[in-house]
């Protein structure tokens, strides 16, 4: 049987006979059977469409609240966050559902703030190769998200991993956001071999972005089931309560009543795969 090859130099990232890593934030375990949903809008944008997106996620049987306080834009003209404004409004949503929440952090120096709000801290696409940050996060008490680089090899997605894990967090999950390709039709190629890659080289779980890794709405619930069907151990999927209002994504984000089709649609998928929503 041919088997795939990574650098020998990557130690803490690969298998290495400690077993599937499970992660439990909330009552939900990210890691094993369960397939763990987060959902929310891509920016925290004010107080009332936060809640409403939280009450429509847990209502449909979402796990975690996303949204981001602090946003990593193309342009510095965009709106950048609420930053810890925004935090505070995710923590009066989880008070409220019982949601925990993920959340990106951006900085080294921002870990410290976003960790004392998040249950998840995530490190976005932009900043997978930011040492500094891995590093730091490494030394946090809460779980990383890392996304995949958009240019990033799964070689060297694990290698950053491996800079989280050396300083001491053992909490690490992995997220395919999508790839850079010649393809322009979607914003991102969604790289969904890349679930049984990971599966086969790592014990870290892996999570599929369909939001980010086609940018387009309608791509998003097809690739979610491919994600599920590869054996993903859970979804990030961007929803706003009033899509075209977002003032992030909002061509990718899905209508509430979207999503809470996709999460009908997504049982059987899980259960066909061995996973339960
Ligand atoms: C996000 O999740 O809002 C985000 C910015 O994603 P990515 O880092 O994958 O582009
Ligand atoms: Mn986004």
């Amino acid at each position: 049987m041919s088997k795939l090859v990574v650098s020998q130099k990557i130690k803490l990232a690969v298998k290495n006979g400690h077993g599937v890593v499970k992660i439990k934030v909330g009552n939900t375990t990210i890691g094993g059977d369960q397939l763990a949903v987060m959902a929310g809008p891509c920016s925290v944008e004010n107080r009332e469409q936060v809640l409403e997106a939280a009450r429509i996620v847990k209502g449909a049987g979402g796990h975690i609240l996303r949204g981001g306080a602090f946003k990593p834009r193309t342009l510095p003209y965009s709106f950048q966050g609420l930053g810890e404004e925004g935090l505070k409004i995710l923590d009066a949503a989880r008070s409220e559902t019982g949601l925990p929440i993920i959340t990106e952090v951006m900085a080294p120096e921002d870990v410290e703030l976003v960790e004392s709000y998040a249950d998840i801290l995530q490190i976005g696409a932009r900043n997978m190769q930011n040492f500094a940050l891995l590093k730091r996060v490494g030394k946090a008490s809460k779980p990383v998200m890392l996304k995949r680089g958009m240019s990033a090899t799964i070689e060297e997605w694990l290698g950053c991993a491996e800079y989280i894990l050396n300083e001491g967090n053992h909490d690490v999950i992995l997220c395919e956001r999508g790839i850079r390709t010649y393809e322009t039709i979607t914003r991102n190629t969604l790289d969904v071999s890349a679930v049984p890659v990971i599966k086969q080289l790592s014990d870290l779980p892996v999570v599929v972005d369909p939001s980010h890794g086609t940018g387009i709405r309608s791509l998003v619930a097809p690739m979610a089931k491919a994600g599920i069907a590869a054996g993903a151990d859970g979804l990030m999927i961007e929803m706003h309560p009033h899509p075209e209002k977002a003032l992030s994504d909002g061509d990718q984000s899905l209508h509430p009543h979207e999503f809470e089709a996709l999460m009908r649609e997504m049982a059987p998928i899980a259960g066909a795969v061995g996973k339960r929503l």
